[in-house]
This record gives C-alpha cells, sequence and structure tokens, in this order.
C-alpha cells in the first residue's frame, strides 16, 4: 500500500539524528568530531543505499523491491510503480501488435505498412509470397524499388489514392494485382494488393465472347442482307440465280440457328445443377440414333464408318449433354476427314469404365491448336470450319459435358495420320453387366 513521503517526518528524523550526534559530542565534550562522524556515518549510509538501489535497477532480475525503511523505501516504491507500469503497457502494446499482425496475416490480401518516406515498415506473409518481398531483408526499403511496375510508381507518386490500380506482380507476370493505398497512422500508408487475375481473365473472357459472337453473326448477316437487296429487282433476276442466293439464304440462316443454338446448350451446361447420379443414360440406343444421322450426313462424302457398341453399357449421366458430346466427335470426324476416309466408333468397357473414343484418319490436327482447341471459337482452319457449318463450339460443349461428368477429353493426333478423340467414365457412373456380376460375387 503506497503512502506519501512527508517532508515534516523526514526533516524530523534528521533533527533527531543530530541532536542525538549533538547530545553526544557535548557529553564527550567533542562536537565537532561527533559532528563530523556523524555526517560521515549518514553519508556512508546513502552511499550503500545509493549502491543498493543502481544494483537493483540495473543488475536485479526480480522487480520486487528489497526491504528498506525511510526515504529509500518510498523511492524504491516509486521506481517499483514506474516499472510495473511501463511493464503492462508494454504488454497492452506487445498484445495490440500481435493482433494487427494476426489481422493482417489472416487478410485475404498482400499487406505492406511503408512510412512517409515510402520505406517498408512491415509486410504480412502473403506479400511476400505474392509480392516478392523478403523479411526482414526488405525492413526499411523503398516499396518503388522492389515494385517497379512504371503504373505502379506513377500511383504511389501521384498521391491520390481514390481509386485502385492493376499491375502485374513483380514476381509472377501472369498474375495481375490490384493496388489500393490508403492513409495509414501518422502519414504511414498502407498498401494492400490484391490477386485479380481471375477477374480480368473473365473480365477479357467476356469481351473475347461478346466480339466472337458478334463476328459470327456479322458474317452470315451480310450475306443475308446483300441478297435481300438484289430481291426488289426479282423479276430481272434470273431463276437459277434466284435459286442460288435462296439456298444460300438457308445455309446462312441455319448457320446462325446452329449457332444460337450450340451457344444455348452451352449455357445450359454452365448453368445445369443436374445430379449426373440419378439418370441412366441408355448409350447404346443412343448411339443407334446417332448413328442414323450420321449415315445421312455422310452421303456425300462416303467414309466407311464402323460402330463397335457394347450393348450391354451404360452409364449414369444427362441424356442430352451425352447425346451432345458423343455426336460432335462424331460429325467431326466426318466433317474434317477427307472423303472415302475410315471412321471407327468405339464404345467398350476398359478397365471397369465405359470407354468412348472416335478415331479417323483425316488431315489431323497440328500440335500447336491441341491445347487451345476445346477453347470456346478455336478453329484450326476457320475457312473450312465455316465451310463445315462449324461455329468452333462443338469441342467446348463436349469439354464442358465431360467436366459435368467428372471426365477428361484425350486427344492425340497426327498432321496427315488422323485424330482420335477419346474419354471415359469412372466405374462410379459405369453400369455392365460383367460389373454387377463381379459386385454379387464380393457380396
Ligand atoms: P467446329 O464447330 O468449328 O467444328 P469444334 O469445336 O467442334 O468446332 O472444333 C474445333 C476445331 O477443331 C475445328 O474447327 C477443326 O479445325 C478441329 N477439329 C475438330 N475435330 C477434328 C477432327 N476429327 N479432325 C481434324 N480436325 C478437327
Amino acid at each position: 500500500m503506497y503512502t506519501p513521503l512527508s517532508w515534516l517526518k523526514s526533516l524530523l528524523r534528521l533533527c533527531g539524528f543530530y541532536l542525538i550526534v549533538v547530545l553526544l559530542g557535548l557529553y564527550f565534550d567533542a562536537l565537532a568530531v561527533a559532528l563530523a562522524l556523524g555526517s560521515t556515518w549518514l553519508l556512508g549510509l546513502y552511499s550503500w543505499h545509493l549502491y543498493r538501489f543502481n544494483r537493483w535497477v540495473w543488475h536485479n532480475k526480480t522487480m520486487t523491491p528489497p526491504k528498506v525503511s525511510g526515504v529509500w523505501e518510498h523511492i524504491y516504491e516509486a521506481v517499483y510503480y514506474i516499472q510495473r507500469r511501463n511493464r503492462r503497457k508494454r504488454k497492452e502494446l506487445t498484445r495490440l501488435v500481435k493482433r494487427f499482425k494476426e489481422g493482417s496475416e489472416a487478410l485475404p490480401d498482400a499487406t505492406v505498412v511503408v512510412d512517409p518516406d515510402g520505406c517498408i515498415v512491415w509486410c504480412n506473409r502473403l506479400a511476400r509470397i505474392e509480392l516478392g518481398l523478403k523479411w526482414p531483408q526488405d525492413n526499411g526499403r523503398r516499396i518503388d524499388n522492389l515494385i517497379r511496375h512504371p503504373k505502379f510508381i506513377e500511383y504511389l507518386q501521384d498521391g491520390n489514392y481514390d481509386f485502385p490500380v492493376e499491375v502485374p506482380s513483380p514476381s509472377n507476370i501472369r498474375k495481375i494485382f490490384e493496388y489500393r493505398i490508403m492513409p495509414y497512422g501518422e502519414n504511414h500508408l498502407l498498401l494492400i494488393a490484391r490477386d485479380v487475375t481471375r477477374l480480368t481473365q473473365l473480365e477479357q473472357m467476356r469481351k473475347d465472347f461478346v466480339a466472337n459472337v458478334s463476328h459470327e453473326l456479322r458474317t452470315p448477316l451480310t450475306v443475308l442482307s446483300g441478297y435481300l437487296e438484289t430481291l426488289p429487282d426479282a423479276e430481272n433476276v434470273p431463276p437459277a440465280f434466284l435459286n442460288k442466293v435462296f439456298s444460300e439464304m438457308r445455309t446462312q440462316s441455319e448457320r446462325m440457328q446452329n449457332l444460337v443454338e450450340e451457344l444455348l446448350i452451352l449455357s445450359r451446361i454452365e448453368a445445369s445443377s443436374e445430379r449426373v447420379f440419378d439418370k441412366q443414360v441408355d448409350v447404346p440406343q443412343m448411339m443407334l440414333a446417332i448413328e442414323a444421322e450420321a449415315n445421312t450426313l455422310n452421303k456425300t462424302k462416303q467414309h466407311h464408318i464402323r460402330f463397335n457398341i457394347d450393348s450391354e453399357l451404360t452409364v449414369y449421366g444427362i441424356d442430352t449433354e451425352l447425346r451432345s458430346a458423343f455426336s460432335n466427335l462424331i460429325f467431326n470426324a466426318i466433317h474434317y476427314t477427307p472423303a472415302k476416309g475410315e471412321i471407327i466408333v468405339e464404345w467398350q468397357l476398359q478397365d471397369d469404365q465405359a470407354h468412348f473414343s472416335v478415331t479417323d484418319n483425316g488431315d489431323g490436327i497440328d500440335e500447336k491448336h491441341l491445347k487451345r482447341i476445346t477453347e470456346r471459337f478455336y478453329r484450326v482452319d476457320k475457312a473450312r470450319s465455316r465451310k463445315t457449318g462449324g461455329s468452333g463450339l462443338g469441342l467446348s460443349i463436349v469439354k464442358h459435358v465431360l467436366s459435368h461428368h467428372n471426365s477428361k477429353l484425350e486427344i492425340s493426333s497426327d498432321v496427315g495420320q488422323g485424330s482420335a478423340f477419346s474419354f471415359s467414365f469412372s466405374s462410379e457412373l459405369t453400369i455392365h453387366k460383367s460389373l454387377l456380376k463381379m459386385e454379387k460375387k464380393v457380396k
């Protein structure tokens, strides 16, 4: 318990001491000697206390003050009190800093604190990973020496931080980061960098998609409107030419219809919440229907098409989607194989999995196109693909359908030799008599 120091008590105690010294001096008739001895003793005592105090302040590990009385007790208590208060404040501050650091580490964004001179004061783990900052080596280094993109430097120096800026990451140029700076603390800046690569890609895809659709629709529309302009003079136009005009108009409107239908199929697949496990698809029956359609399509090219279908093999899946995937691959083989080619369609059980493949001996596809061939509107030979009425969406539809059925399209192709498109359905989706028998045996 703290008791305030009374200056009167201290003075009385000092006076009491010197009174005793004076009395002793008078008694022994040596007042001067007594006063000198008393003062020396007092000085020695104070020096001893000072020495102890100094040791306690600088060298003692425990904070508890030694047992003393008088003025020194007050001094020890005062220092003890100040030390305890400082220690409490330090703890509070450490806790606060720890909480700030934990909070910033939990942020899904790279965070950097920069001082008024643009030097790094602190950065979180994500900043080290994503922006390539090194800690503690980069502590105190200028941020614009580490993120050197001109757009970022201009943003940092401009001082107007109302809007963020998008800049590639200094450690990986394929990643795009959105940098946002905000004033923080005493003239400090808080830099937050968010990975917006996916968003930028989506935005680019959206732009490409609109541009592609408009481009695909523009060509047939131009042809149609061109022919329509000639129609008012139909009386002066020879009937043979008129027939050609109508036939071309029909082809172009069919092309637009196909494109719109395929776009609708794609968006339906993307938005589909149907579960692939719910319904069984009779693939052999479906193959019969596709074979009939393929034969009609094959009338001009006269390919030799062979269907090797296991009539017992069915799968769980979504009927319309699978039909679209199978027919796209088969019709592509017909379209992109020169007349009188060889096409083999297989639907067989392989390692407990339903396996589908279409092999042709057509022109094949150069390896450089294979990586991008399932992208929307991607075509190897635009002119040729348009001639076949292709929209460039077929393989993209196949890819989406297969992804919905947890499968993946495999393509192998050699230029001048032909192509093989194949995929398998996992054993969980595959239904076959032989598998049922095996399951019974296991039971
Ligand atoms: P399209 O509607 O133009 O046929 P797809 O997405 O179905 O679009 O195919 C993309 C491109 O892949 C086609 O333009 C074509 O160049 C190529 N392609 C597809 N299947 C074959 C194949 N069996 N043989 C050779 N090239 C093919």
